[in-house]
């Protein structure tokens, strides 16, 4: 794999993390009744009762998500992410046309080690990634 590669591979895997966690949000659905929720402490369920109620009923977190929670993505992150894919297909395989009009590189563009730097205390970021080496102000 080239160093290209590596990185856009490296992005790729974060964004498809990113992605993940923003699409398994969760909030009340708005025509759900309002309920107490108390977490079992497994993690396998939770209780709820009326509010102000002492009776619990217990359900696992398949029907508690069924029941009461519907899809919350942060609709921005979403666009941002899919946005930040772009921009690093348009400077990506081994033809960069926006930076090296369509000709071969073999390192990654000032474009692609900037969509990296707000990762760079990752895990998997490399020290050659850092924009300051490539000489790019602030
Ligand atoms: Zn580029």
């Amino acid at each position: 794999m080239s160093a290209v590669e590596d990185l856009a591979a490296w992005l790729t895997q974060i964004w498809d993390e990113e992605e993940q966690r923003e699409l398994a949000k969760r909030t009340w659905r708005s025509d759900a009744p309002p309920m107490d929720v108390t977490y079992d402490g497994r993690s396998e369920g939770v209780y709820v009762s009326n509010p102000g109620s002492s009776i619990e009923h217990w359900m696992s977190a398949e029907d508690y998500d069924r029941s009461y929670l519907t899809p919350a993505p942060d609709k921005q992150v979403l666009a941002r992410i899919a946005a930040d894919r772009k921009i690093l297909a348009l400077h990506s395989g081994e033809q960069d046309w926006p930076c090296q009009v369509g000709n071969y590189v073999e390192e990654p563009c000032e474009t692609r080690l900037l969509l990296a730097s707000r990762y760079q205390d990752r895990p998997g970021f490399r020290p050659e990634w850092l924009v300051e080496r490539q000489g790019v102000e602030e």
